[in-house]
């Protein structure tokens, strides 16, 4: 069966997949044959794709930290590198709280206080989600919240929460301006996000999948130069309501982060830990109190 030259084997079989409604073992039974109909849309997907539509928003889904999210253009498409944000959350907890006990045999978390943990500005949900679910999966109890100022996000995320089993509560507003007052001042133990922080003329130029993402996920609603805007307001907004010893952890574009150590120093964290994406570039930044 001819495929398309410019895609790889694994666009090609995803999209195969998509059009059939078969999986990959039972299209590669049947030499990736389509009927008629299913090649029509299969061909329909190729011209989308080949306009610079992003595959995954085609497929209407996208893989984060093992588990599959679904996504449309209302949200930015998880990136493999913000995996790490879940990553470095689960290292916080485990060296914070001590090994974790999954089976319940020792003393475990049961009797410990939940982890509040809090996604801002979270999209697809993938990052609330998967540190809720990662964090269960390790005897920890949490209570989980995530931000959105996007209506539409917010729908996917509660979709996402309810098809993979999470209990997220999912709340519209700019940062964390959406939670209440009570759930303001309880605190937070752990805060994750990956904000907009592409700037204003790197957006201009960008091209392959961005220019389908929302604008507002990527420049956020007060564009500038820079775009460390939002990273701003979420380290001075974050300080005041990270319990002791809690931390915040976030994603930044590659030659942002000497200025997110500054403004995370600017709003009063202590304990600043710049690090590197598995690349080696330089791409988030922790701070503690
Ligand atoms: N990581 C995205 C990029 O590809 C940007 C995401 C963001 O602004 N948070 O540039």
């Amino acid at each position: 069966m001819a495929t398309s030259p410019n895609l790889s084997r694994r666009e090609d079989l995803a999209l195969r997949e998509a059009a059939s409604g078969r999986t990959r073992t039972q299209l590669l039974a049947n030499d990736l044959q389509l009927s008629p109909t299913e090649q029509a849309l299969y061909e329909r997907l190729l011209s989308r794709l080949a306009r610079g539509e992003p595959l995954s928003y085609l497929l209407g889904f996208k893989e984060f930290y093992g588990r599959r999210f679904w996504v449309n253009s209302d949200c930015l498409i998880p990136r493999p590198e913000t995996e790490t944000l879940v990553d470095l959350g689960l290292q916080w907890a485990l060296e914070l709280k001590g090994f974790s006990d999954p089976l319940g045999c020792e003393d475990g978390k049961e009797g410990d206080a939940p982890i509040r943990l809090l996604d801002l500005g979270t999209g697809s949900g993938c990052l609330a989600i998967s540190l809720g679910l990662e964090l269960q999966a390790r005897g920890f109890s949490t209570q989980c919240f995530g931000t959105d100022l996007s209506e539409g996000a917010l729908r996917l995320a509660r979709n996402n929460a309810a098809w993979l089993g999470a209990d997220v509560q999912f709340l519209q507003g700019s940062w964390m301006n959406a939670l209440s007052e009570v759930d303001k001042s309880e605190g937070f133990d752990l805060i994750v996000s990956n904000p907009p922080y592409v700037g204003s003329e790197d957006w201009e130029f960008a091209s392959g999948s961005l220019s389908w993402e929302p604008r507002t996920a990527l420049v956020g609603h007060e564009p500038s130069k820079d775009g460390m805007n939002d990273l701003r307001e979420i380290a001075r907004q974050t300080i005041k309501r990270l319990r002791p010893n809690g931390l915040l952890a976030v994603e930044h574009g590659y030659r942002q982060q000497e200025f997110v150590v500054d403004c995370f120093q600017q709003a009063g964290f202590f304990r600043i830990t710049p690090m590197n994406d598995l690349a080696g570039h330089p791409r988030y930044v922790l701070g503690r109190l």
